[in-house]
């Protein structure tokens, strides 16, 4: 196949809110060790915490895949990698493991996401010193034998506290023949989906539900 002339670059922003707080992991390295099981990412500069367009990407396409390419996922879980043109998720997010077939690049580019100014002053106010925009919740689990409090004690889990605010952006690469408004309207209906589940870990048990809406510039 011919590679095909890149069109545009199609941004689509929106602003990510947490309804209740918001655990995506980072690295123990980071933090002094003993003071937390479980830290959140930051960014290594500011401390602030983010969102990795790893993340976003990452649940967007199971979410998607779940819905429209079910068959084809096998029982190891892998992503989908039919690689037919008429497959938005491999067209999207990328045909993963298929060298036999060439949509050409995944199309998608989701940006690491920040956290806006308006919420870093606002929780700012809020934030006991030195949480670095961020809380702790204990979590205890529970002993399958006795039906009591495990006696390792309660596990620290930092989390973005919830009604943080994050600036969503991703850019989807518009090729000459590709459906502009499809691929625009897959990956809002990728984030309805991402409203009804969950983002980060935990989501199970109540942590990760995000609002997604649209930005304004009062936001920024
Ligand atoms: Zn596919």
């Amino acid at each position: 196949m011919p590679t095909a002339q890149l069109i545009k670059h199609r941004l689509i922003e929106k602003k990510l809110k947490c309804e209740t707080g918001l655990h995506i992991g980072g690295s123990k390295d980071d933090i002094e060790i003993g003071v937390l099981d479980s830290p959140i990412i930051r960014d290594p500069v500011t401390k602030l915490p983010y969102i990795p367009g790893s993340s976003v990407k990452g649940k967007l396409r199971s979410l998607l895949e779940q819905r429209h390419c079910a068959s084809n996922i096998n029982d190891m879980g892998d992503p989908c990698e039919c690689g037919l043109k008429e497959c938005t998720v491999c067209l999207l997010f990328g045909q993963h493991g298929n060298k036999r077939r060439n949509l050409g690049p995944s199309r998608l580019i989701a940006r690491d996401a920040f956290m806006t100014r308006k919420s870093r002053e606002e929780l700012a106010d809020k934030m006991e010193p030195g949480m670095l925009f961020a809380e702790v919740k204990h979590e205890v689990s529970i002993n399958r034998k006795t039906g009591t409090a495990s006696a390792a004690g309660p596990r620290p889990m930092e989390r973005v506290p919830a009604g943080a605010e994050f600036h969503l952006r991703m850019t989807i690469r518009i090729f000459e023949g590709d459906d502009e408004n499809k691929l625009v309207s897959f990956i809002e209906e990728g984030l309805e989906m991402l409203k009804a589940d969950y983002l980060g870990g935990s989501g199970t048990r109540g942590y990760g539900k995000v609002d997604i809406t649209d930005i304004g510039p009062d936001d920024l």
